[in-house]
């Protein structure tokens, strides 16, 4: 009710400015008379004179505070008709009034109506007078809310700061694929159904809960789900609503939304990105934000302020626990920490299975492939996937959805939108060999994984594409593997080399040597699968943004860092002569791979393998030797 007010109140104003401006637009009284007997034809004051002197002038309406007057005239120049002539009159011709009457003219002064007057003064003292009501209005009521003097306005109150559910009708059964996470928070569901379980042995109830794993896995579905299973009340809201212009808002925010929490407890308080707000304080670039300083503060606060025992549990969410700050993690506060991870083939399985439940597959799909196919998938992405095939399935009006439309989503959210396919030309010509070079180095090599398809149809930023199946287990990659991967990824540039020559090799290869000395680096300075040995000189890539750590500062030494270049020009090099080499001894497949791919515009890998094997001798598979 108190809100509905408001908000009417501020939705009327508007309406009201609006109508003001039409209501006097076409309905105050202007001085329409004057309008009305408006005479076309004008003269000057002199000329009127004049025209009084000859007698031609019958009658003279006064208008406009004696500043206008309508006359009426008859005489030969005006045709002998009697006419209507405007005459504007000068200020000061206080001797014209005597003039006519002595001439005996019909004189009528039209005084000007106050009224206009009256409409503009009401007018322009209206808006503001309700505009001041209207603030005045909105101080007290939120003076009344907040319940005490001192607050003029609670901005922090006035949004709707964060959402609740009364019921989410998640289930556990809806989350699927991560279940280390999802037996740890059945016990928090037991916390919340049965807290004299605990209670009566003395044992404390955990107060907060931290999920951490990486977009799209299930983190805010699985605190969803807790709320459901243990039919509580859901409150969420995210870090970044947190973070505000106005210094003090967060922390008014969390205040609020802890109160709200305790009046409706046992429930479940779920704050989403978590380190927008709990970053570790004073450290890197964001550090020294008041703002944040404080809504921090006020979380730890209220966190310390409740007793486990009063219902509420607080689960966040982030993607990178280790950039928050230390105080959230203490005991009492996060103390428990669950990592959600991107699903492997089982846990892609099973949330298929969940997906799937509600859209009609075709019966020969299984679900196992389409898991197979999407490594590094997430739980977004495959509910993102099946839901592409479906819309697909629809466009094309299918009973239901076949293969032929989540090949084509899978490929859609790996690599982009189709693009029509170029013409017959040379640049299609010198893509085709690119592609066919990544897919038969890829192929002959033994460490390599096995080509799904080569196609010439564009996607997203790709002109051609050539697409391997990954192994399962992309976890642990020897050095064979990632050496392998680094001469697949060189063998589009190699075959325009060989076969077009330096002089026409194009930029198209520029993102495949980006990977290229991305995966040379790493096996120098992470995986110690250089001369230099078993040393790890740089982090994994850290986001220089979130703090802390401040990027991979380098820790080694100048001369360090010359040998890291040096080995990483080794490893490229030795790998683009031995890509070279293949491309080489097998041009007269590749010619006809190429032709086949001009003409079919997609190969599938099994017919891929077929030709090369077709081709006697049969190449024997190529071990890389570095
Ligand atoms: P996060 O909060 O980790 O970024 P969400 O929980 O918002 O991810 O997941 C988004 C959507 O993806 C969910 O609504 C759900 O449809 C789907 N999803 C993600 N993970 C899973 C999972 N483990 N099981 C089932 N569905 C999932
Ligand atoms: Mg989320
Ligand atoms: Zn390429």
């Amino acid at each position: 009710m108190k809100l509905s007010w408001r908000i009417i109140l501020l939705w009327s104003l508007p309406i009201i400015v609006i109508s003001f401006f039409l209501w006097q637009g076409f309905l105050a009284p202007t001085t329409n008379e004057l309008n009305t007997n408006i005479a076309n034809s004008r003269m000057t004051y002199g000329r009127f004179l004049e025209y009084l002197d000859m007698g031609w002038v019958k009658k003279v309406d006064i208008y406009d505070n004696g500043h206008t007057a309508i006359i009426e005239a008859i005489g030969p120049e005006l045709g002998n008709r009697i006419q209507k002539i405007r005459v504007e009159l000068p200020t000061s011709a206080p001797e014209l009034i005597n003039k006519l009457k002595k001439a005996d003219i019909d004189i009528d002064a039209h005084p000007t109506k106050n009224t206009g007057a009256l409409w503009n003064l009401i007018g322009n003292l209206f808006f503001p007078i309700l505009l001041i009501g209207g603030l005045g209005f909105l101080f007290r009521r939120s003076n009344n809310a907040s319940g005490g003097p001192g607050q003029a306005m609670s901005f922090g109150k006035s949004k709707a700061l964060f959402q609740m559910e009364a019921k989410t009708g998640v289930v556990f059964d809806d989350v699927a694929g991560i279940d280390e996470a999802k037996e740890e928070f059945e016990e928090v569901v037991t916390f919340l159904k049965k807290p004299e379980y605990f209670t009566a042995v003395g044992a404390q109830i955990p107060k907060g809960v931290l999920l951490v794993g990486p977009p799209g896995t299930g983190k805010t579905l699985l605190a969803k789900a807790i709320a459901g299973e243990a039919n509580v009340p859901f409150f969420s809201i995210s870090g970044s609503e947190f973070v505000e212009m106005f210094v003090g808002v967060g922390a008014s925010r969390v205040r609020d939304l802890f109160k709200k929490a305790k009046d409706n407890a046992p429930c479940i308080v779920f704050i989403d990105e978590i380190d927008a707000v709990g970053r570790q304080r004073g450290t890197g670039i964001g550090g020294g934000n008041d703002e944040r300083e404080q809504t921090l503060n006020q979380l730890l606060t209220e966190m310390d302020g409740f007793e486990g025992n009063t219902g509420i549990i607080v689960i966040a969410a982030t993607n990178r626990a280790d950039i928050l700050d230390s105080a959230l993690l203490r005991p009492g506060r996060f103390d428990r920490q669950v990592s959600v991870e991107v699903p492997d083939f089982k846990g892609r399985l099973a949330i298929l299975e969940v997906h799937s439940n509600n859209k009609k597959l075709d019966p020969n799909i299984s679900l196992s492939t389409i898991a197979r196919r999407t490594p590094g998938f997430s739980g977004a992405d495959l509910a993102n996937l099946l839901n592409e095939a479906a819309i697909l399935a629809a466009r094309k009006r299918r009973a239901n959805i076949t293969i032929k439309e989540i090949d084509d989503s899978i490929d859609r959210v790996v690599a982009g939108m189709e693009g029509t396919p170029l013409i017959d030309s040379k640049s299609k010509r010198l893509i085709a060999y690119h592609e066919i070079g990544h897919a038969i180095v890829g192929t002959l090599l033994k460490n390599h994984d096995p080509v799904q398809k080569v196609t010439l149809i564009p996607r997203g930023q790709a002109r051609g594409l050539t697409w391997f199946t990954p192994a399962e287990d992309q976890s642990l990659i020897s050095r064979s593997q990632i050496l392998a991967r680094i001469m697949g990824a060189l063998g589009g540039r190699a075959a325009e080399e060989v076969v077009f020559g330096d002089a026409e090799v194009t930029t198209g290869a520029s993102n495949d040597l980006q990977q290229v000395t991305s995966m040379a680096r790493q096996m120098v300075t992470r995986f110690g699968m250089s001369e230099i040995g078993p040393l790890s000189l740089e982090n994994e890539e850290s986001n220089p943004f979130l703090g802390r750590g401040m990027g991979s500062a380098s820790e080694y030494s100048d001369e360090i860092a010359i040998r890291i270049d040096k080995q990483i020009q080794t490893i490229v090099n030795e790998c683009h002569a031995q890509t070279i080499q293949i491309i080489k001894d097998n041009r007269v497949v590749i010619d006809r791979l190429v032709d086949i791919l001009i003409e079919k515009e997609t190969i599938d890998g099994n017919e891929f393998r077929q030709i090369i094997n077709e081709y006697t001798p049969v190449p024997e598979k190529y071990l890389n030797v570095l």
